[in-house]
C-alpha cells in the first residue's frame, strides 16, 4: 500500500453527528491499520452554514470518542493551514491557473439572471436543472466591459465535453458518470471564496492524501472533484464512499428522526461510555470476520479491512446499541459506573440525605442491567418517590389470601430489627415466612409489591435496606391499610 494518508473533513455547521462520527472513525481505522496518517481538516468554506462553536464540539466529541489525529488546526502539521478560510490565497493561484488553461471561465451572470434561468428549465419539465454556460464563450470585449463595470463574476469549471469519469470505489466498486450530466459549476463564488468541490481538490492533492473516505452522499461530487484533478494534473486519491445509516424502518438517519438520538455529544450527556460506543458506530457499515462484536478501539484497528465495508445501508439498531452498551457497563467497575450515575441522580433527586456509600449501593444493584448512566434515573425511582399507585395485577396478588398477615408480621418483625442490612432483612422475609406458613412466591412477592410498589425489579432485600427502615415500614403499613 502507498504512504497512506487520510483525512477526516468535516463542516463545521453542527455538532459531531453519528454518521460523522462514523466517518472519522473509520478514517482513523484506515490510518492505524496501514501505519499512515490522519488529518483533520475543516471546510468552512460555506460561511453561511459555520456555526459558533461549531469546530471546538467537532474535536471535542472527536476526541472523548477516542479518534485521534496527527495533523490538524488544533496541533499544526507541515500541511497546514488546516481551516480552508485560511487557505483562500492558495485557492485563488489554482483558480487562475485553471482560467488561464481554459478549464475554467469567469461567470458575469447574475443571481436573478440565474433564477430566472433555472425556473424556465423546470418549467420545461428539467429535474436537474443546469448553467446554461451564457458566459462560457464570452468575447474579449464583453469581458473587458464586466470587468470595467466592476460586476461581480463566479468562478466556473468548463465541463469537458463527451468524457466519462469513473473509478473503481473501495466500497461501492466501479462508478461512473457522464461529464453530459454535470453542468458547468462554481469553483469560486462571487465573494472570491471557493466551493467544497474545488477547495476539496486542491487540499486533498497539498496535503498529499491517498485515501478518500466520507458519506455516500458524497458520490455525485467525485466526478466534479476528478475533473479539477485532470485539469491542474494532479494525481487522484483512491476513494471510498461509505454507505448511509438507516433506522429501523429503513429510512435514511435525518436530523428530525427522533427514534436515535443523533449527536454524539447528547450520549455523552446521558453517561455512555465512550469506547462502548465507538465500538457500536464501528459495526454500522463495516463486518468484521466471524461471529464476534465485541473489540476494543486497539482490536479494531487490527481488523479493521476496508473491503469489508458495506455498500448497503447500515441499520441503527437501537437495542444492539443498548446490547453492546451494557456489556461495557457491565465490564467496568463499580466506581466508574457510580462516576457516570450520579450526576444524573443528583439532577433528578436530592441527594444530601444520603451517603456515598447508599449511592453506590445502589448503583450496585442496577450495574448488571445498566447500558449508560442516565438509565440509573428511571431504575431508582422507587427509592425516591413518595408514593406509589399499584395496579391491578399487583392489587390481584396482594388480595390473595393470608398476604394480609404475613405483612403484618414482616412489619412487626421488621420493626424489631436494629441493623437494617440486606443479610438481617433477609432472615426477616425467611422468618415471616415459617411463623405465617407462606413461602415461594406467595411470601417475595407480596414483600416486593408493598415495598417497591412493583412485580419485578432489583435484589430484594438490598433493595428494602436501601429503602431504610421507616420509608419500608410506612410503606407496608400502608399497603396493608389498603387491603
Ligand atoms: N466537508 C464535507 C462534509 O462535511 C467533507 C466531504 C469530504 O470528505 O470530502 O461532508
Amino acid at each position: 500500500m502507498k504512504n497512506v494518508r487520510v483525512r477526516y473533513a468535516p463542516s463545521p455547521t453542527g455538532h459531531l453527528h453519528i454518521g460523522n462520527a462514523r466517518t472519522a472513525m473509520y478514517v482513523y481505522l484506515f490510518a492505524k491499520k496501514y501505519q499512515g496518517e490522519m488529518v483533520l481538516r475543516i471546510e468552512n468554506t460555506d460561511t453561511a452554514r459555520n456555526v459558533e462553536g461549531g469546530e471546538d464540539s467537532q474535536i471535542k466529541y472527536l476526541n472523548w470518542l477516542g479518534v485521534e489525529w496527527n495533523e490538524g488546526p488544533d496541533r499544526g502539521g507541515k500541511y497546514g493551514p488546516y481551516r480552508q478560510l485560511d487557505r483562500l490565497d492558495i485557492y485563488e493561484k489554482y483558480a487562475t491557473e485553471m482560467i488561464e488553461k481554459g478549464f475554467a471561465y469567469k461567470c458575469y451572470c447574475t443571481s436573478d439572471a440565474l433564477t430566472i434561468e433555472k425556473e424556465r428549465q423546470q418549467a420545461e419539465g428539467v429535474v436537474a436543472t443546469s448553467y446554461n454556460g451564457r458566459c462560457r464563450n464570452l468575447t474579449q470585449s464583453e469581458k473587458a466591459q464586466f470587468a470595467a463595470e466592476g460586476r461581480s463574476f463566479t468562478i466556473r469549471m468548463r465541463v469537458p465535453e463527451g468524457k466519462t469519469y469513473a473509478w473503481n470505489d473501495l466500497v461501492k466498486k466501479e462508478i461512473r458518470f457522464e461529464s453530459a450530466d454535470v453542468g458547468d459549476w462554481v469553483l469560486v463564488k462571487n465573494n472570491g471564496i471557493p466551493t467544497y468541490n474545488f477547495a476539496c481538490v486542491i487540499d486533498d492533492h497539498l496535503m498529499e492524501i491517498s485515501h478518500v473516505l466520507r458519506g455516500e452522499e458524497h458520490i455525485s461530487n467525485t466526478p466534479k472533484q476528478l475533473m479539477v484533478y485532470e485539469a491542474l494534473d494532479f494525481n487522484a486519491p483512491t476513494f471510498g464512499h461509505m454507505s448511509i445509516i438507516v433506522n429501523e424502518n429503513r429510512k435514511k438517519l435525518s436530523k428530525r428522526d427522533e427514534s436515535v438520538l443523533q449527536f454524539i455529544e447528547q450520549y455523552a450527556d446521558l453517561g455512555y461510555l465512550p469506547e462502548a460506543l465507538f465500538n457500536f458506530i464501528a459495526l454500522l457499515g463495516f463486518s468484521p470476520e466471524g461471529e464476534e462484536e465485541i473489540f476494543s478501539k486497539e482490536q479494531f484497528c487490527e481488523i479493521f479491512d476496508a473491503s469489508r465495508l458495506s455498500s448497503a445501508p447500515a441499520m441503527f439498531d437501537v437495542q444492539k446499541l443498548e446490547w453492546i452498551n451494557n456489556r461495557y457497563v457491565k465490564a467496568a467497575s463499580l466506581e466508574k459506573i457510580v462516576k457516570l450515575s450520579r450526576p444524573h441522580l443528583e439532577k433528578n433527586y436530592d441527594l444530601s440525605e444520603k451517603s456515598a456509600e447508599w449511592v453506590e449501593k445502589l448503583v450496585a444493584l442496577f450495574h448488571n442491567q445498566m447500558s449508560y448512566g442516565a438509565e440509573i434515573v428511571k431504575l431508582a425511582e422507587l427509592f425516591f418517590v413518595e408514593d406509589f399507585i399499584l395496579n391491578r395485577e399487583e392489587k390481584e396478588f396482594l388480595a390473595q389470601e393470608g398476604v394480609k398477615t404475613m405483612l403484618e408480621a414482616l412489619v412487626v418483625n421488621l420493626m424489631a430489627l436494629v441493623v437494617f442490612t440486606g443479610e438481617e432483612i433477609k432472615e426477616v422475609i425467611k422468618l415471616t415466612g415459617k411463623q405465617t406458613s407462606t413461602k415461594g412466591k406467595l411470601l417475595f412477592m407480596p414483600t416486593r409489591i408493598a415495598t417497591t410498589g412493583m412485580m419485578h425489579g432489583p435484589e430484594l432485600p438490598l433493595a428494602i435496606e436501601l429503602l431504610g427502615k421507616a420509608k419500608t415500614i410506612q410503606r407496608i403499613k400502608l399497603t396493608i391499610e389498603n387491603l
